[in-house]
């Protein structure tokens, strides 16, 4: 590609299209090529000031004064535009990302639905009239917007990591300034423009791009911000937290996760397998709630793995543009980095190495950067390739000999984001869920999402909730009025 083909982004602060304010720009890249396709907005401390001002005046403004039905409908037609240029979308996360095509397609298709959701529910949000406990008092509440709220988002999925917390907290009637991942900002400017043309207010959404220490922290220490919805690193999620307590600023924050896949003696085998390879392949294993640890009860185990090996072994890996690939590249060259590491962690610490355990070469993948799909046997839960994420195609495979022994297991993480279980037993399927310290439990099926259904993890997982009645509930505070009807006087000196 020579340089008159590489598109040059600006970004959206105001309703208004804009460069950075010191004019800074950096390049984005093709995972699958390697080639630099794109050149963004390098914004910082002034930027983030200026996207932060313009939020705080749409909501003193037009937006705070909309009708919360004229805020449902605006976000209906988000959503109607969203359907509109998908294809457009899908190809360019696909581009920017590695993301595969079917993944990408099956993602924004879904996307208009959080909209619809929400924007349903916008004008949903009741308060309530108590019957409150004293002579002659009115008492009610109202739910109210937090305010300014900053949305931070991975690379890892990165349109839907933003929809997850716009369209909640749109609805409740904040304002917001979305800041995606460095690798990947290319499609929150797109959706931006979707949001403009919808006729949202400016200021409503705005978009800065550039890098987490340069326009992420000041908007996260922004006197002006009420709340920051992150999705990221454990140590990004850390930093961001630690910042937002000196103001008391709400957070929500969707963090990492080591998820144990479970497979119980009496599951449906075929099922299975494919649930363990959803969990760890799908999206080149770049998941949050990615199965990395499966645990499979000792009598099932040899043949098991001999199943999960032989169906891995042919997954298609290359060109994430083609509608037949299954594994993609990994994003980053860091990623990449940190993946071939652990892989040599792993077989260090005495794991053994089923399927894959290096860089993918050859003519499908060409210069990319690609991992082999990678299965280790004879896994101990104390090891580290067990304990830390890996967030890419790797897989651990540990034993268990009852159902006692795998909920210790599973368990023995310091993450709790989701678990799978694989089983026929109604009572199991029944008991397990309960027994289990995360915030997701699927049962004969893995890594299903919807915008209905609470998302979000116990422990270093995270904090709060996405998506459902209680994603909305994480952009709203409540007020509690009191009237007096009496007729008398009180007593200054007693509490009423
Ligand atoms: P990261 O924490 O490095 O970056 C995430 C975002 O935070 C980026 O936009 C980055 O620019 C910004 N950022 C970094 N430092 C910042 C700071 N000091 N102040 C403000 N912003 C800052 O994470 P990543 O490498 O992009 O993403 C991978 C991680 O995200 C994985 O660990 C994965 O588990 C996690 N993840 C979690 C979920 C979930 O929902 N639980 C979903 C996807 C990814």
């Amino acid at each position: 590609m020579n340089a008159e083909e590489i598109k040059t982004y600006r970004m959206f602060i105001n309703g208004e299209w804009v460069d950075a304010a010191d004019g800074g720009a950096f390049d984005t890249s093709e995972p699958y090529t390697r080639k630099v396709w794109a050149r963004i907005p390098r914004a910082r401390k002034a930027d983030a000031d200026r996207a932060v001002h313009a939020a705080a005046a749409a909501l003193d403004g037009p937006w705070g004064k909309l009708t919360a039905s004229a805020r449902g409908l605006l976000m209906f037609r988000v959503a109607d535009l969203i359907a509109r240029d998908a294809e457009k979308l899908v190809r360019i996360e696909t581009r920017d990302n590695g993301k595969l095509i079917s993944e990408m397609r099956a993602q924004v298709g879904y996307l208009p639905q959080y909209f619809r959701y929400f924007g349903g529910l916008a004008d949903k949000i009741e308060g309530a009239v108590l019957p409150i406990d004293k002579a002659d008092t009115f008492n009610y509440t109202t739910h109210e917007p937090l305010g300014v709220c900053v949305a931070i988002t991975a690379w890892n999925s990165p349109l839907l990591l933003a929809v997850n917390k716009l369209a909640p907290g749109l609805a409740a009637g904040n304002t917001f300034v979305l800041k995606p991942s460095e690798f990947t900002s290319a499609s929150a400017l797109e959706l931006a423009a979707l949001f403009h043309e919808a006729g949202f207010p400016p200021g409503v959404v705005n978009v800065v791009t550039g890098f987490g220490g340069e326009v992420g922290a000041p908007l996260v220490e922004h006197p002006k911000v009420a709340k920051v919805a992150f999705t990221g690193s454990e140590t990004g999620g850390q930093r961001i937290y630690e910042t937002a307590a000196r103001d008391f600023k709400h957070v929500t924050l969707e963090l990492g996760g080591k998820s144990a896949n479970i497979v119980f003696e009496d599951a449906n085998l075929e099922n299975a397998v494919r649930g363990a390879i959803s969990g760890i392949f799908a999206a080149t294993g770049q998941t949050c709630v990615a199965g990395s640890r499966l645990l499979v009860q000792q009598s099932i185990h040899d043949e098991f793995v001999e199943r999960l090996v032989d169906f891995a072994r042919k997954a298609r890996i290359g060109d994430p543009q083609l509608d037949t690939t299954q594994v993609g590249p990994v994003t980053t060259s860091p990623q990449y980095e940190k993946i071939l590491d652990y892989i040599n962690i792993a077989k260090a610490e005495g794991a053994v190495c089923r399927l894959g355990g290096k860089a993918a070469t050859g003519p499908e993948v060409g210069v990319g950067q690609f991992v082999e799909p990678t299965i280790f046997s004879g896994v101990s839960n104390s090891m580290r390739i067990a304990q830390e994420e890996v967030f890419g195609p790797v897989l651990s495979v540990i034993p268990f000999k009852d159902e006692d022994e795998a909920v210790a297991i599973a368990n023995d993480s310091l993450y709790g984001l989701a678990a799978g279980i694989w089983t026929q037993d109604l009572r199991r399927a029944m008991a397990m869920p309960k027994r289990l310290k995360t915030g997701i439990v699927w049962v004969n099926m893995y890594r299903a999402v919807s915008y209905m259904s609470p998302f979000g993890g116990y422990k270093r997982s995270g904090v709060g909730r996405e998506n459902g009645m209680d994603a909305v509930r994480e952009y709203l505070q409540t007020k509690s009025v009191w009237i007096s009807t009496s007729t008398e006087t009180a007593d200054p000196f007693v509490i009423r």
